[in-house]
């Protein structure tokens, strides 16, 4: 086992619904401490270089007025196995196919309105995490 840091997002459809308490007991109810956090509104370009990788996908232009719709939470979440234990609190991308008692399955309105972001590997999280904190605002 690792002690591990991943990059959380709580999208705009839960800040939208004032989920962001109810998210945040589930994930520290996993075991995971949120070790830094705050509510930030993003700009379009920092919407496309987050979401990058989608670029040339079709839904790419929807996800990112998604993302810049409305304030999200940046979150920095630290425990064991952080990335994985992450993903698993979240559930699958498409709230239909997510399991019980995971953030998607609990609150997501649909695939692209899914209320959570996690990194899906360790590399990823340590790039996500300094695209939005100052290692100084991060308290473990
Ligand atoms: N997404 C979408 N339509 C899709 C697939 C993904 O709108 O068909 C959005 C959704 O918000 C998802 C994000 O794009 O969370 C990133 O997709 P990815 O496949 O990386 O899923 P995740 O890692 O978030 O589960």
């Amino acid at each position: 086992m690792a002690l591990e840091r991943t990059f959380s997002i709580i999208k705009p459809d839960a800040t939208r619904r004032n989920l962001t308490g109810a998210i945040n007991a589930t994930i520290e109810k996993a075991g995971l401490r949120i070790v830094a956090q705050k509510r930030i509104l993003l700009t379009r370009a920092q919407a496309e270089t987050f979401y990058g990788v989608h670029k040339e996908r079709p839904f790419f232009g929807e996800l990112v007025d998604f993302m810049i719709s409305e304030p999200i939470v940046v979150q920095v979440l630290e425990g064991e196995n952080a990335v994985a234990a992450y993903r698993e609190v979240m559930g699958a991308t498409n709230p239909a196919n997510a399991a019980e008692g995971t953030i998607r399955k609990e609150f997501a309105l649909s695939v692209g309105e899914n209320s959570a972001h996690g990194s899906d590997s360790l590399e990823n999280a340590q790039i996500e995490i300094a695209q939005f904190f100052a290692g100084n605002e991060i308290v473990g």
